[in-house]
């Protein structure tokens, strides 16, 4: 229970530092200030109580602490995460590093680590500005090659260590540091990269579904349909395709508006799809006031459908009373096509137009469109 709180507290502090999950760059832009923040301090003080460093760079990583809480402030709740980012790694490289080096045993001390995991900032955390981005490199890999030759030229630049054990308990506390920052940065990127693949998904899903299914009633397309029909002709197995159609429909928009038409569009997929689901069918608008249905089963199974379909459609309220369908339906017979298929449910529904609507006609290759 309190490990539980004490997570639960210690993520309300990473938000809190970090803004939302849902903004990942942002998050990882702004642990590359916290967490320089954070070395910073621990610098100071480590080099401080152990007297590694010159009190200089004890100095300048303290007068680095405020800037850096300012750039956090800015980038966290002014919303100027990118410069206040380019400006920390900018301090980091012309004015940390250097420092250290030079006041921290140059290269027999912990620069060149610091100089590693700004790399790896720059090139992952960066990613906004693409120049800035290449620019912060080409520094950060210039600067210890100059660092490296003023040594060698002007070795007297460089503060040593005073003994061999103060640089290995230096290196020790350096080569942790640097190598959590550098699980810090990996996880950030991991994690970056884990909320980007999601939302992807999710994104590839909707589109997805939004090429399959009509956006009015959430159908399947006509299309999608048709494919459903070769699918079932493949099978070689009983099945029906069937036309239904809004009978006058014109009328229901012309004289309660387009927009309740809708709505009866929207209904009347609602029962087709419900009555459709103990048959394991599918059902779709083919366009306008026309849907499509795929029954598998013999021609009994399409005519308890539509009979299904007929009593709950008839039973459910509209706002401006019933609105009959008249329907098709084509059983496959072996040798069938989709065309064949269709033009038997068209005619079929013809057939039931004409026949006075309300009703359906279930027509089979052999004995043709008939009640
Ligand atoms: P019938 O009984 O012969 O089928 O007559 P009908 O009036 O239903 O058929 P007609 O083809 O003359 O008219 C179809 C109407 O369907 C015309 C059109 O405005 C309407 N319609 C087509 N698509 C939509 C839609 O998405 N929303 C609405 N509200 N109406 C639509
Ligand atoms: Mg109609
Ligand atoms: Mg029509």
């Amino acid at each position: 229970m309190a490990d539980r709180r004490r997570r639960r507290g210690l993520r309300l502090l990473v938000r809190w530092l970090l803004g939302p999950d849902s903004d990942t760059l942002k998050q990882q832009q702004l642990i590359l200030i916290v967490t320089s923040f954070v070395f910073l301090l621990l610098s100071a003080l480590f080099n401080g109580l152990f007297g590694i460093t010159p009190f200089l760079l004890v100095a300048i990583y303290v007068a680095a602490l405020p800037v850096f809480g300012g750039l956090w402030w800015q980038g966290r709740w002014r919303d100027r995460t990118s410069e206040a980012t380019a400006i920390s790694l900018a301090i980091l490289a012309l004015v940390v590093a250097p420092a250290t080096w030079f006041l921290n045993a140059g290269s027999q001390g912990p620069t060149l680590i610091l100089y590693l995991v700004l790399v790896s900032y720059a090139v992952g955390v960066q990613s906004v500005w693409v120049r800035w981005r290449a620019g912060s490199l080409i520094l950060l890999l210039v600067s210890p090659v100059v660092c490296l030759l003023l040594e060698m030229w002007v070795p007297h630049w460089v503060t040593p260590y005073p003994d061999t054990f103060t640089r290995l308990i230096d290196l020790v506390f350096s080569y942790s540091a640097g190598a959590m920052l550098l699980i810090i940065v990996i996880l950030g990127h991991v994690r970056r990269f884990n909320q980007e693949l999601y939302k992807a998904n999710v994104l590839s899903k909707r589109l997805t579904d939004m090429a399959r299914k009509d956006s009015l009633t959430g159908l399947l397309n006509h299309k999608v349909i048709h494919q459903g029909v070769m699918a079932a002709l493949a099978h070689q197995r009983p099945f029906s395709l069937i036309m239904l159609d809004l009978d006058h429909f014109k009328k229901v928009n012309d004289r309660h508006g387009h927009l309740y038409g809708d709505t009866v569009l929207v209904q009347f997929a609602l029962v087709l799809r419900a009555c459709c689901e103990p048959s394991k069918g599918q059902v779709g608008r083919a366009g306008g006031e026309e849907f499509l249905a795929i029954i598998p089963g013999p021609e009994e199974a399409a005519n308890n459908f539509l009979s299904h379909l007929r009593t709950e459609w008839a039973i459910c309220s509209l706002e401006h009373g019933a609105v009959t369908f008249s329907a098709g339906a084509a059983s496959w017979v072996p040798g069938d096509s989709l065309n064949s298929l269709i033009q038997r449910a068209d005619d079929a529904l013809y057939g039931a137009k004409d026949g006075g609507r309300d009703r359906w006609v279930v027509s089979t290759a052999s004995s043709g469109a008939g009640l």
